[in-house]
């Protein structure tokens, strides 16, 4: 197979698309998206969380503190130098750059709880559900270790994903234990995975040079076998992590959340300590059917030369939530269309002048344009029938109708395009121009 990265030669002028791994979205599936960012947005806000909007670009080190032997940074970060000799990356993650800005604008009051959204770059290899620019929404609670923060944090996504009618997401939750202790189990499994490399495929084993912890997320089956006798990171938890733990999954029980423990959650980032979870729908096919996941960070802020902060939050993909919701068949798009369409076929200024003002009043308005200019350099109206074709396609309820006649009195005329209450498909009147507004209002029944 040609490498999907190989750029194409040809004679011909080049006709671009869009990078490998991005898409275009167009309406209504851009509208879409957006109205799924705003959801999130009214959840966030219903819990303090605010708003917090931080560059798509970074210096390199903001990212490579994250860890050595985290992929999303040793292989898929799309790092460059700048004009000015810079290292900097694309941002493949928001939880580094919260922390950063947690730093640089040292907030008085703290948890600081933020929420964010935005595209994220990873140079993954693309397939459904998986893209090298894709979305998240998530938040961030800097500066307090209380375990009840991991639950309201948790609840905001669940609550979330239940707002948006999906029902077959499941939560999977996880302690990884504090620095010390999570050590103490990677030398323990590293141990362990190494006296059985033969069983392994040769796929964990590179992973196991990096990384023993992400062994544990292998799906091949060769791997289960070795994975199912592995080493319990639970057995390695002190008491505090343990209470702390027991804490949470308490509070998501009082919140009726269903959480399911699962011991060999790790993630993909080094940085989790203590609690760790993940969203996945049930709905998507396996390899790609995490929607959401996040967790404790409490060495981060300091690893970014802050002071010792603790903090915990969450990225949901808003690509994947999105394909949920297709599956579940919730949260659709909504076609959206103008409600009003102005047909002028006098040449003169009145049509643009009645959508202007209808405009101003609130009124979604569209109108016809000229195909061609005269010689004078005028837009040439087109006939009534393009122009009705045209007020048809919008979409529109309504279409003001400005001609010869209609001009010469002083008035337009209204015609249904679609029917209303109490109104039959094409009934129209004319009205005087000063009542054209209100009249259309009147229609649409403001
Ligand atoms: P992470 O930052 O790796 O914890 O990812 C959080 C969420 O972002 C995942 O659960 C996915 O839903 C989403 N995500 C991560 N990588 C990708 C990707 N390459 N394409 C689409 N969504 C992604």
């Amino acid at each position: 197979m040609p490498d999907p990265d190989e750029p194409r030669r040809s004679a011909k002028p080049q006709r671009f698309q869009a990078p490998i791994g991005t898409r275009d979205l167009l309406s209504p599936e851009s509208e879409r998206r957006r109205a799924l960012v705003d959801r999130f947005a009214e959840h966030a806000a219903l819990a303090g969380y605010r708003h917090l909007v931080t560059p798509m670009f970074e210096d390199l080190g903001v990212f490579t503190r994250l860890g050595a032997a985290t992929d999303v940074v040793t292989k898929e970060m799309y790092d460059f130098t700048d004009k000015g000799g810079r290292r900097m990356a694309l941002r493949p993650e928001l939880t580094a750059s919260v922390c950063r800005a947690f730093t640089e604008h040292n907030p008085a009051v703290l948890p600081w709880k933020v929420w964010y959204s935005g595209p994220q770059f990873r140079h993954e290899k693309p397939q459904k559900g998986r893209y090298r620019q894709f979305d998240q929404v998530g938040v961030e609670a800097l500066g307090s270790e209380d375990p009840d923060l991991d639950t309201e944090s948790i609840a905001l996504a669940w609550r979330f994903f239940d707002d948006l009618g999906l029902r077959r997401v499941r939560l999977l939750v996880n302690s990884l234990g504090e620095a010390a202790e999570r050590a103490r189990y990677v030398e323990a499994l590293a141990d362990y995975l190494a006296r059985h490399t033969d069983a392994l495929s040769d796929a964990a084993v590179a992973t196991l040079a990096r990384n023993p912890l992400r062994v544990l997320d292998s799906k091949r089956p060769e791997d289960g076998y070795v994975i199912a006798g592995a080493p319990q990171l639970s057995d390695f938890l002190g008491v505090a992590s343990v209470t702390h733990f027991e804490r949470v999954l308490a509070g998501l029980d009082s919140l009726g959340i269903d959480a399911e423990v699962s011991p060999k959650l790790v993630r993909g980032l080094d940085y989790y300590r203590r609690t760790t979870f993940e969203f996945t729908a049930e709905s998507l096919d396996a390899s790609q059917n995490a929607v959401g996941g996040g967790g404790r960070y409490d060495g981060l802020v300091e690893a970014l030369g802050g002071k010792p902060t603790a903090g915990v939050g969450f990225a949901l993909g808003v690509d994947r939530t999105l394909l949920a919701c297709d599956a579940e068949g919730v949260f659709g798009p909504v076609e959206r269309t103008v409600e009003c369409f102005v047909v002028d076929t006098t040449g003169g200024l009145t049509g643009y002048e009645i959508t202007e003002a209808l405009r101003r009043a609130g009124v979604a308005t569209d109108r016809s344009w000229a195909g061609e200019l005269t010689d004078e350099g005028l837009g040439r109206p087109r006939s009534m029938k393009a122009q009705m074709k045209a007020a048809d396609r919008s979409g529109a309820n309504l279409a003001v109708l400005v001609g010869p006649d209609e001009l010469e009195v002083g008035a337009a005329t209204i015609r249904r395009l679609r029917a209303g209450p109490d109104q039959a498909p094409s009934a129209q009147r004319r009205v005087p121009l000063s009542r054209v507004v209100s009249e259309v209002q009147t229609e649409l029944g403001r």
